[in-house]
């Protein structure tokens, strides 16, 4: 029988939590894997084993595990029947034999766990069994360290899983089980990746863009569609929001200091930002904050422009340099996207020397010139949404 066996780590930690956890990582599973015909998904002493279509093909179920947060690792296996009190490993030895017959190799081991006890041989006896059968029959030599390949064996209560091989998951914990988050996403290269971390760390994540519409093109719309769309492949749905900002910031210059305007933006995105959070659900916003990485990430500004926020603000990337994050977009794949051309609304009428060191006091004098109720309000009545849906 053909199947994967998933493992969970971090989960596994979780207390009266993982049963919970447990649950929801079987659910998004069967999420990512049911237009392809998966239907049995079961729970095992804690792994997951998903029996697979016979025609099904290994490369899309990885490429779809691989993106499922909470995975640890996970095999491709195959699934013998097993009996505890009188375990015959004869079938487990000759599908071990077939399984490397054409992969190449010249050293190798197998590495056995035994989750029931009650089983009357141990994992070493298993290891010894097996690892002699194999040497036999392909004439390679056992090495216990560092093998060219090595043979998985997992004995549970009536079965037995052999496989050639893990492979790695993400990681984190499942989409689902911490809540729901507004990503501000700006089409740059750090909003998406931190997006992506709040994902993993168990977050459903809904996205609000800005746009300088009408006084740009739809560029960075086009971009961050892009973006939302890869980002979904780890979630089963995502909202995106996009905000035409181009009027209300032409207000803002109007009518504040130049140095103080992109602060009055930022905290003027945070409060449109909220009211779909409040729609959503969310506990929280994202940003892609790095600290001292431009005017607006300063100390002084980021507690402005928290003020603003009824919700906390959540920044996955504070402490880290561009060059890691841009390592990380580079991994996850969203980095060839960030770096296509656009105009960002930040952009629009930048002002040569914002301020810093921005005060409550001096921002709050000159907010009372604007009318912010009127501008949230225009914010979110202009804004138009979008469901992106995974696999599509
Ligand atoms: P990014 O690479 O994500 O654009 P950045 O280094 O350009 O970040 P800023 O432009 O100061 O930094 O933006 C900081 C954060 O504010 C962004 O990471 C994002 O979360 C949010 N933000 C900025 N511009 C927008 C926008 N147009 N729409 C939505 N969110 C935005
Ligand atoms: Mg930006």
């Amino acid at each position: 029988m053909r199947c994967v066996i998933v493992h969970y780590h971090e989960l596994a930690l979780k207390g009266r939590n993982r049963n919970f956890f447990e649950q929801r990582l079987v659910l998004n599973i069967r999420y990512v894997l049911q237009d392809l015909g998966v239907k049995r998904i079961e729970r095992l002493r804690s792994r997951i084993r998903i029996l697979l279509p016979a025609q099904l093909d290994d490369q899309i179920v990885t490429e779809r595990l691989a993106r499922v947060f909470g995975i640890a690792n996970f095999s491709l296996a195959e699934s013998v029947p097993l009996d505890l009190a009188n375990p015959d490993l004869r079938e487990l030895m000759r599908g071990a034999a077939e399984a490397v017959q054409h992969r190449a190799f010249d050293t190798f081991r197998i590495t056995a766990k035994r989750a029931d006890k009650r089983l009357s041989l141990t994992s070493m006896d298993v290891e010894r069994a097996v690892g002699e059968h194999l040497r036999e029959a392909t004439n390679k030599k056992v090495r216990l360290i560092d093998p060219d390949l090595t043979v998985y064996i997992e004995l549970l209560s009536k079965e037995a899983f052999y496989s050639t091989g893990k492979i790695q998951g993400p990681g984190g914990m499942p989409v689902g089980v911490s809540g729901t988050v507004a990503c501000l996403i700006s089409g740059g290269i750090d909003s998406p990746v931190a997006a992506y971390r709040m994902m993993k760390r168990g977050c459903d994540a809904v996205f609000v863009h800005f746009t300088g519409r009408p006084l740009v093109s739809r560029a960075s719309e086009e971009k961050v569609h892009e973006l939302v769309k890869l980002l979904s492949a780890y979630q089963r749905h995502s909202r995106l929001y996009v905000v035409p900002f181009g009027e209300i910031q032409r207000e803002i210059v109007a009518r504040a200091p130049a140095p103080y305007r992109v602060v009055l933006y930022r905290r003027l995105m945070v409060r449109i930002a909220g009211e779909f959070a409040n729609r959503e659900h969310c506990w929280g916003l994202v940003t892609g904050d790095s600290l001292g990485q431009v005017a607006s990430q300063t100390p002084e500004n980021l507690c402005v422009i928290e003020e603003a926020s009824e919700f906390p603000i959540l920044r996955p990337l504070i402490g880290m340099d561009k060059l890691e994050i841009t390592e990380e977009a580079t991994r996850i794949g969203t980095f060839p996207i960030s770096i296509e051309p656009d105009q960002d609304c930040c952009s629009l009428f930048t002002p040569a020397h914002p301020s810093t060191k921005t005060r409550l006091d001096d921002i709050r004098k000159v907010e009372r010139a604007l009318d912010i109720g009127g501008l949230v309000k225009q914010g979110i009545d202009k804004a138009e949404n979008t469901t992106f849906t995974f696999p599509e």
